[in-house]
């Protein structure tokens, strides 16, 4: 490691402690930018790098709220603001007993990036709370997020910082989370995106994650003369990003053989054709059951509960061209990522955040895979949640061709500004530093332009 990814580091650690996933996140981005730091001193001298990786506001508060036998909890409830350079805080809201400040500030530092990528004017955040919703009723799901919003109210709005979903927030929590908002302050604004479609969401928002990771993977392909025809894929998770990312991949001839949930995965060789795909969605959608009765409604299937003894996770482990992880981050490790590799993988998109880790990331860029970083192969759903605020201050709404073509377009300028990037820094083919360094210099310009704020 060079003396300035050194120094870096250092003071992240020192600053930071015990938040591992948001010192990974900062490691990655600044080896990138240490190409980019000698070409350009003038960051240095501002020093944009130690102000990008300080976040310019953390929001941390108690969350109560009552159960439906009278019991009272009390989570824990944070807004991470991390850079407004070139436009309001944007950034999705996580539901999960792992959230906490370290995750979300990770989530947060990628945002900004990502958003930036994305060509649209929207600065970075991340937020959420350590509820779990698995296994609470609707009644108390609602009760919940009408807690966590009497606080977060008083420090999101249309022009400052605008929430959307993620892991644990879909339409349902989006909508009690609208509600709130829209009591408590009496006006009828897109302060949040993902909304349902007839209160002023945006047609393809559910889609734009699994979408764009798909499309992403074309792009990768297309540069190669290759194309997703005929490929089998491996996809994690079962949640909005892998269903949408099951259900393009369906349409553009791909064969997806896997899904899974925290309990665990089922491999179906004959694949999840459009109508296991409507029971998948069922079933987590509506029901909100658990991956394993896949296997008992069709025949063929294999299930593998999670075995926590093993230090690999066996979906990665199957015959196949292309990997979609869209559950979590560091679902697949330094083993995960060989066996990858040995059974003939070459597309990696990731539609979930840093979800290699980073020795991981190195084996797929040694072998020169087509390998797409997070912050660009899921920046889809952030993009359309851009669009979705285009429309709300146009009091409009596009049509799903509309939208869907404008995501494809970003997916494609994505993955061009990210090699152009790579290329020019003497990386080619290296998605991560194209993405990292993409992202960074359009938000490095305006923060120079700002002065030091
Ligand atoms: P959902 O809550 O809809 O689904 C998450 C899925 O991942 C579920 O199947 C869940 O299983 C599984 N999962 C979550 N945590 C773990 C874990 N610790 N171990 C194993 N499985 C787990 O979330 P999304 O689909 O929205 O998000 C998936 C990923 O995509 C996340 O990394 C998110 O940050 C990223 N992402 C999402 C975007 C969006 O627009 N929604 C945008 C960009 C990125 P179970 O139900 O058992 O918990």
């Amino acid at each position: 490691m060079s003396e300035f990814v050194d120094s870096i580091m250092a003071q992240v650690k020192a600053k930071n402690p015990a938040e591992p996933e948001f010192h990974q996140a900062v490691q990655e981005v600044v080896e990138s930018l240490e190409l980019v730091i000698e070409k350009h001193p003038e960051y240095r001298a501002a020093k944009i790098v130690e102000r990008i990786i300080e976040p310019e506001r953390i929001i941390i508060f108690r969350v109560p709220w009552v159960d439906d036998q009278g019991d009272a909890h009390v989570n824990r409830g944070f807004r991470i603001e991390m850079n407004s350079a070139i436009g309001p805080y944007k950034g999705g809201l996580r539901f999960h007993p792992s959230v906490n400040l370290g995750i979300l500030k990770f989530l947060a530092f990628e945002q900004v990036f990502k958003n930036s990528l994305t060509t649209l004017p929207m600065g970075g955040g991340k937020g959420g709370s350590d509820f779990d919703p698995k296994g609470k009723s609707d009644n108390e799901v609602m009760r919940f997020c009408q807690s966590f919003m009497t606080e977060l109210q008083r420090h999101i709005g249309q022009f400052t910082d605008i929430p959307a979903g993620d892991i644990g927030v879909g339409g349902r929590e989006v909508g009690f989370l609208f509600g709130q908002y829209k009591r408590i302050r009496n006006e009828f604004v897109g302060v949040l995106t993902g909304k349902g479609l007839n209160w002023g969401g945006s047609l393809i928002r559910p889609e734009a994650t699994g979408y764009g990771a798909v499309y992403f993977a074309q792009e990768m392909l297309k540069a190669r003369g290759e194309s997703l025809e005929g490929k089998t894929c491996l996809v994690s998770g079962s949640g909005n990003v892998a269903q949408f990312t099951t259900e393009k991949l369906n349409r553009l001839g791909g064969r997806v053989v896997t899904l899974s949930d925290s309990s665990g995965y089922i491999y179906d060789e004959e694949g999840i054709t459009p109508e296991k795909l409507a029971y998948v969605m069922d079933l987590k959608n509506v029901r909100r059951g658990r991956i394993k009765e896949y296997a008992e409604k069709y025949s063929n299937v294999q299930y593998t509960p999670v075995d926590p003894s093993l230090d690999y996770n066996p979906l990665w482990d199957h015959k196949a061209d292309c990997a979609f992880p869209s559950a979590t981050q560091n679902e697949i490790n330094e083993k995960d990522a060989q066996n990858l590799l040995d059974n003939g993988v070459y597309v990696v998109s990731e539609g979930a955040n840093m979800p290699t880790s980073p020795d991981g990331v190195e084996l797929f860029l040694d072998r020169k895979i087509l390998y797409g970083p997070g912050k660009a192969a899921n920046a889809g759903g952030v993009a359309v949640s851009g669009l979705e605020m285009s429309q709300n201050s146009l009091r409009l709404s596009w049509t799903r061709e509309e939208v869907d073509k404008r995501l494809q377009g970003i997916m494609a300028s994505i993955h061009k500004a990210a090699n152009e990037a790579a290329e020019k820094y003497g990386t080619p083919g290296n998605y991560v530093n194209g993405a990292n360094i993409a992202g960074f210099i359009k938000v490095a310009d305006a923060m120079l332009d700002q002065g030091v704020v």
